[in-house]
């Protein structure tokens, strides 16, 4: 195994919390119409004061508007227009809006370098209970994301969500199914096995994730998926920094966006980069940074986009 482990220097903009999904574990959602949306204005003074500090990654992670709602073009267009604004202060979008129009991928492809959804897991059984009110979290839409993505030549982060009521058999065939689209379009470039962490505003009450699994998750996952899907986990979702070596050393090659706070487990802060180098070193691993688009999907760049990361790639 190498021993680099990537991580993606990030800061998180949230265009609005609001979502019309209520998944029940959901720690991140207000109700439409009840959350004042982040502004240009406000969004380019926190990018201002985060240039020359590092920072590579803008994700920009937004709750749902209806796809049939009058307010989604004025949604859209505002994603649009942060990934616009981060571009010209020299970062790199990747964004997470929720399933999308195919017109509206093509669009925002143009603003991104990568951008990713969750597949989450595909069992229909969970719209029976943690999403029985988010139609959002339909398998069959999920996939259709991960194939426009495909179509669209646009390098993809997905995952898998663990311990929503899902069983073992769900993880593998989930994880296969992600596997699947990537032999069709080779455009995944990572896969996050992300335990589910119990937070404050959850209206769920279980804690479902037995993280001693999280070991044999890995190995099977990386047998599951072909070998150039780098596989991610959270590192603030894993309590013990002894245990995170012991996911690590089964299999997991990237640590994911590490920045101020994770906008979708707000209970659990990352640690700072250097305490977690000092952890990696006990194993003599380095932490090295990374893009949020991997080098084999260079060139699916437009023109534009891949001038802005040429002086990274001249490193
Ligand atoms: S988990 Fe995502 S889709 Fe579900 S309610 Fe929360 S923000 Fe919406």
């Amino acid at each position: 195994m190498s021993s680099l482990i990537t991580y993606s220097p990030a800061y998180t903009l949230v265009p609005t919390y609001e979502c019309f999904n209520r998944c029940s574990y959901c720690n991140f959602r207000t109700d439409p119409r009840n959350d004042t949306w982040l502004s240009l204005e406000n969004a380019k003074r926190r990018l201002i004061s985060l240039q020359q500090k590092g920072v590579w990654e803008i994700l920009i992670l937004s709750g749902e508007v209806h796809p049939n709602s009058p307010r989604r073009q004025r949604w859209f267009q505002h994603i649009y227009d942060l990934c616009e604004l981060a571009l010209e202060l020299g970062f790199f979008p990747h964004t997470n809006a929720g399933p999308l129009f195919y017109e509206e991928m093509k669009q925002l492809k143009q603003v991104n370098v990568s951008m990713g959804l969750m597949l989450e897991q595909i069992t229909p059984k969970l719209l029976e209970t943690v999403h029985k009110n988010a139609p959002s979290k339909q398998p069959e839409i999920r996939l259709q994301q991960l194939a426009y993505a495909g179509e669209l030549k646009i390098p993809f982060t997905t995952g898998i969500l663990l311990g929503i009521g899902e069983t073992e058999a769900d993880w593998w065939e989930s994880l296969s199914a992600i596997a699947q689209q990537h032999q069709t379009y080779q455009h995944i470039q990572e896969v996050i096995l992300q335990p589910h962490r119990l937070g404050s505003k959850q209206s769920w009450k279980k804690d479902g994730f037995n993280l001693k699994e999280f070991p044999k998750l890995i190995q099977k996952a990386r047998e599951i998926l072909p070998s150039d899907i780098a596989i991610q986990i959270p590192p603030n979702l894993i309590p013990d920094s002894q245990f995170l070596l012991t996911c690590i050393k089964a299999g997991v090659t990237d640590l994911g966006g590490i920045g101020i706070i994770d906008e979708v487990n707000p209970d659990y802060p990352h640690l700072h980069v250097d305490s977690l180098q000092k952890i990696l070193n006990e194993e003599g691993w380095k932490l090295k940074p990374r893009l949020p688009i991997y080098p084999q999907y260079y060139h699916w760049l437009s023109p534009r986009l891949k001038s802005r990361i040429s002086y990274i790639i001249d490193e």
